[in-house]
């Protein structure tokens, strides 16, 4: 037997306090040293998939590696090169190409990072990238946006048969290459501009990485470029998990059929300057092209192109296609309350060798939870509910792990998951984020007011003090996606990791995301290392161990309602400039007309049903809120055992009050799947179709309003309103 086996059942605030104190910034230095000490690409991760299970198992968690045969591709071979002739008629090596820069796709090595100098680092590349080889001349496509794509269209900028460059950042990377694949290019490169690195520049006077905190110019991102259409996962067994031997489906429209490759700013620059003079400039275009363009210093008057016949791009992206194992690390706690289970996952597969943010920031992070919850089950506790941890592998690539055993899973999770606590990047920078369903956000209001900041300018201040209290809908771009818009579950995503102008630069999905960069710039001491853990330990804790669940059904109606506010006022937009940065992603309006259907006041009168359902919803939360709190109080009291009948009709009440918050964000599942996008079951909350990342409120009704499709607008309205009925019944 374990030690204190048999002890009696640990209080929640002994747990609490240990969840505080255990946690430790030298252990999560350790693990974060082991995890980025060298490659661990999907797929080619096993010895630290079972690493991860022997830590954990050591700390008291029974844990399993599991596998998923997943289709995925590694790069064989690259090269991009700016070719030049005489111009027409000159007669100047009229027919002689000249390779007037040849990129070297590489990152530099840097002494003072050790891991930049592996032999066997990874290229750069992209994930689900199609193998081919095109030559022509290119165009210059801004962030490459779908409305960006729109301003071009608009202004006549010839981009069929041409290749396009487009800076990275607003949206999901591979829906760059899409859009440029519908438009008929051949080939996209994209590139990380400066002037996306807020005030932390060569330029406004800071010293590059290593010596400074500012972007090396080197830098690359690397990235999945997948077209996310089916949603997440084996792009080859959509809905269903990998199992070996498993059907597998045409990748056709999901995967792109152009070559791309990512680039460093400093290879960009001459692609870019080969673009002088040549097309309109992006200041002509509108204030979106201008906003955070960072190359003008070094002599780049972004013209848009293309570039002339004689000035041409040769791309080349050839790529090793297989079916491989990815492995999941899974551990469990059993709880007495068989169905009620809480998830809780961060993804251990990086681009390269280091990721000491992305993704072992969280890694560690994890491990210093569970290490943490060891020492309870040392003391003897044992959970309300059960807690499974898992170790995603092949997030990188699209979100493979997770989404695969999800996919397994669903059956039991949508029975037992009450909810999905994810961490990613765990700590870049001293500034807290986080995501999640309404149901979860009070919990997180309250725990983060548990956890003393790292940064006790103010003494005693928490992280709830320190952050600005903004939860973001949850959209996509990590692990969560498969549990909250495929399966229903309340989820979170959290970590210091917000937008912060001021902050290092994080080189993501580059050699520089190493132990080197975190231990110098991103989180010397790994204070916030400490502090994550302490927060990501007190959410499970509370998930897993309170008589009452800790979700909140007032805060979902409460949403509810301003998400269709928001698409009110989305169909009275008069166009009005976009007063956020999400904004300027989503909400520009089309340049290109599109035919109006339906009825466009009839679907406006018929938003007054969903505030109708939603102010009924509200009135069922507000009661089963106070009937919760008041269940809470009473268990709280110490009842005698000769009041048992007394307590085993509490215990009843608790039960049936539990699993009605359980059911609640199941209600907005709806089994034909958005438009276009069955994969996604969930009618609030969705990636943006064209922002990847961003979340996007009610999909089906925004989308149908960018079509001007009112009856299909309409038939949402429907779709919508009988789910919100539904979570008002199971909360009644
Ligand atoms: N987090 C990864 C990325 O942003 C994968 C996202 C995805 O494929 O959905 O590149
Ligand atoms: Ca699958
Ligand atoms: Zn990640
Ligand atoms: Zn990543």
């Amino acid at each position: 037997p374990r030690p204190g086996h048999g002890k009696k059942h640990l209080p929640y605030e002994k747990l609490q306090a240990l969840l505080l104190d255990t946690p430790s910034a030298e252990k999560a230095s350790e693990w974060s040293k082991y995890y980025t000490s060298g490659p661990h690409l999907a797929g080619k991760n096993l010895s630290q998939a079972e690493w991860t299970r022997d830590r954990w198992e050591e700390w008291g968690v029974r844990s399993d590696v599991v596998a998923y045969d997943s289709y995925l591709n590694y790069p064989l071979d690259r090269r991009l090169a700016l070719l030049e002739k005489g111009p027409a008629g000159t007669g100047q090596h009229a027919d002689i190409w000249k390779v007037a820069f040849e990129a070297t796709l590489t990152e530099d090595v840097l002494d003072e990072d050790p891991t930049t100098g592996l032999e066997d680092s990874i290229p750069t590349f992209h994930g689900y990238s199609a193998s081919g080889n095109v030559t022509g001349s290119f165009v210059y496509v801004n962030y490459g946006t779908f409305w960006d794509f729109e301003d071009l269209l608009r202004v006549n900028v010839s981009l069929e048969g041409k290749i396009a460059i487009a800076r990275y950042g607003g949206i999901f990377r591979g829906l760059k290459l899409k859009r440029a694949e519908e438009l008929g290019m051949i080939g996209c490169i994209l590139y990380s501009d400066p002037g996306d690195d807020g005030d932390i520049t060569e330029e406004k006077g800071h010293k590059p990485y290593p010596d400074g905190p500012a972007r090396n110019p080197s830098s690359v991102q690397r990235g999945s470029v997948e077209y996310l259409s089916m949603g997440p996962g084996d792009p080859t067994t959509p809905g269903y998990p990998s199992k070996p031997g498993v059907p597998r489906q045409p990748v056709d429209g999901i995967l792109p059929k152009i070559p791309s490759l990512p680039i460093s700013y400093a290879e960009a620059l001459p692609i870019l300057k080969a673009l002088n003079g040549h097309g309109p400039q992006a200041k002509n275009i509108n204030e979106y092209w201008t906003k955070n363009v960072g190359l003008g210093y070094k002599g780049v008057e972004y013209n848009i192109g293309p570039s002339p016949d004689h000035v041409v791009l040769n791309l080349v992206s050839e790529q090793n296609y297989t079916i491989t194992p990815m492995w999941d690390v899974i551990g469990i706690i059993n709880g007495t309350i068989p169905d009620e289970v809480v998830v809780v996952g961060n993804h251990r597969d990086a681009w390269i060798a280091g990721g000491a943010g992305d993704p072992n920031s969280g890694s560690s992070v994890l491990n210093e939870v569970i290490r943490s919850f060891g020492q309870a089950l040392d003391q003897g506790w044992k959970p309300l509910r059960t807690i499974v941890f898992a170790s995603w592998d092949g997030e990188e690539y699209g979100l493979v792990g997770s989404t695969e055993w999800v996919e397994e899973y669903l059956p039991w999770i949508s029975k037992a998951n009450v909810a999905y606590i994810n961490v990613d990047v765990g700590v870049r920078s001293p500034t807290f984020s986080a995501s999640a369903a309404p149901l979860l956000h009070n919990l997180l209001y309250e725990v983060t007011a548990l956890v003393p900041s790292p940064n006790q300018t103010v003494q005693g201040q928490t992280v709830r003090d320190l952050w600005n209290g903004h939860i973001s809908t949850m959209g996509s771009g990590s692990d969560f996606t498969a549990f909250q818009d495929y399966a229903g579950v309340p989820s979170l995503d959290m970590g210091f990791g917000g937008p912060d102008d001021k902050a290092p630069v994080y080189h993501y999905h580059s050699n520089y995301d190493s132990y080197w960069w975190q231990s110098v710039y991103g989180d010397p001491g790994f204070v916030y290392h400490k502090a994550m853990a302490q927060v990501l330990g007190l959410t499970v804790a509370k998930l897993a161990d309170t008589p009452l669940l800790a979700l909140n059904a007032t805060t979902y109606a409460v949403a509810l309602k301003e998400y269709v506010e928001k698409v009110e006022s989305k169909l009275t937009d008069s166009g009005a400039a976009p007063t956020s940065e999400a904004e300027i992603f989503e909400f520009r309006a089309r340049s290109t007309e599109v035919e109006v259907k339906g009825d466009r006041d009839a679907f406006g009168r018929s938003l007054d049903r969903l505030y109708k359902s939603i102010s009924e919803m509200k009135s069922a939360a507000v009661k089963l809120d106070a009937r919760a709190a008041k269940l809470a109080e009473e268990a709280n009291e110490h009842i005698p055992w000769w009041h048992w009948i007394k307590k085993l009709k509490l215990l009843h009440h608790i039960r049936s009050t539990n699993t009605k918050y359980k059911n609640i964000e199941r209600a907005f599942l709806y089994s034909g799947g958005l438009d276009g996008r069955p994969w996604f079951k969930h009618v609030v909350f969705a990636p943006g179709l064209w922002t990847g990342y961003a979340g996007a409120v009610f999909p089906g009704l925004v989308e149908s309003i960018d079509n001007k499709d009112f009856t299909n607008a309409i038939k949402w309205v429907d779709i919508i309103d009988k789910c919100i009925q539904t979570a008002t019944k199971t909360m009644q």
